[in-house]
């Protein structure tokens, strides 16, 4: 961020400030956004989180987690804060369409000013300040880098941590995807030093769901995955019914794209999720794949290079032929 010292006096005096992030926020959007909350409330700043859509319960151990609004449920009280915000923080996304409902009542407050802080590829967010690095693991990296030069003497709180290590650890796969980076460990490593108890964010991470969910996870891995190891491809399918007999909550979905990967010569992972309107679609892929090209010239999506997502207004059938025609003429075996 070059601008800095203009958003520090910008910030010298109370405002309205909003946070914002993607829909169905995952760790890092929800750390990330709340690691910012954390910092900036205690200031006397005006600060609210807004999500445009209703998040995973298990984010609920995230400090002031409750003090989140899901647009969906306060759409009232979110354009009112909307409309009185001086600043607005655009976290861990690269287009104000991944944000709608929201885009139309940001784009209405003209006095506010927007800041940007992302790792996604092509970003398309005109803010007054930007901190855009395609190569940080995570937003919550970016946050911490952001604290660093924002606040030269702060030492995160222990809240703050905790925040912070959940977008690291989500967002590299637990320190093993191709996010994964040094400074993802150093960062964890100083976290560790201001108070953050790893063993606790795994118990709420990890150790405290539902039978219903892995009775899903099982159910999904043994009838609805389509392998094809000819052209080193696999596909997950979540049909709508899922949602009613496994009594899916939001999040349950969460590294389900992930388990075609584990087999050998599976190099691109797909996971389609019916959902009312659209089929949505998570792409996952190894080495230098890039399923950030796919998604953005077939599915109206994007993200990373090695995961993205997508939608598709076509049947299930149809995404699922869609999808491997496209992969088929990738040639998948010949690339690393
Ligand atoms: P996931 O598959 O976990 O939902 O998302 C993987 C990555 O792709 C995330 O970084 C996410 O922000 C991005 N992503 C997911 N869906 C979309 C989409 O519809 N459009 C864009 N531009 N990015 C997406
Ligand atoms: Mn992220």
């Amino acid at each position: 961020m070059e601008n800095i010292a203009s958003l520090q006096e910008f910030l010298a005096s109370p405002k309205n400030i909003i946070i914002t992030t993607h829909q169905k926020p995952d760790g890092d959007a929800m750390g990330s956004s709340l690691a910012l909350y954390n910092y900036l409330q205690p200031l006397g700043h005006n600060v609210r989180v807004i999500s445009p859509t209703e998040f995973p319960h298990y984010f609920g151990y995230l400090p002031n987690c409750d003090e989140v609004y899901n647009y969906i449920e306060k759409p009232v009280l979110s354009q009112i804060e909307i409309a009185e915000a001086d600043l607005i923080f655009c976290l861990d996304f690269n287009d104000l369409s991944r944000i709608e409902p929201l885009n139309e009542f940001i784009q209405k407050n003209t006095n506010a000013k927007l800041v940007l802080v992302d790792h996604h590829l092509n970003p398309k967010i005109d803010a007054e300040w930007i901190l855009h690095d395609i190569k940080a693991c995570s937003t919550c990296e970016l946050i911490y880098r952001f604290l660093e030069i924002f606040d030269k003497n702060y030492v995160p709180t222990k809240e703050v941590a905790e925040c912070i290590y959940t977008g690291i650890l989500t967002d590299t796969g637990s320190f093993s995807n191709g996010a994964t980076n040094k400074k993802a460990l150093e960062i964890t490593a100083h976290l560790l030093d201001c108070g953050l108890n790893i063993i606790n964010i795994q118990e709420q991470l990890n150790q405290s769901g539902r039978e219903e969910k892995l009775r899903f996870l099982g159910n999904a891995l043994f009838r609805n995955m389509i392998i094809r190891e000819d052209i080193g491809v696999g596909i997950i399918v979540v049909p709508k019914q899922d949602a009613y007999r496994f009594n899916l909550q939001t999040g349950d979905t969460e590294g389900l794209v992930n388990y075609p990967l584990s087999i050998k010569d599976i190099k691109v992972a797909v996971l389609l999720k019916q959902e009312p309107k659209i089929i949505k679609l998570s792409f996952r892929s190894k080495g230098t794949i890039s399923v950030e090209k796919i998604c953005r010239e077939n599915f109206e999506g994007g993200g990373h290079r090695n995961a993205s997502g997508g939608k598709s207004f076509l049947t299930i059938d149809e995404t699922i032929e869609k999808i491997l025609s496209i992969l088929e003429k990738e040639n998948l075996h010949q690339q690393v």
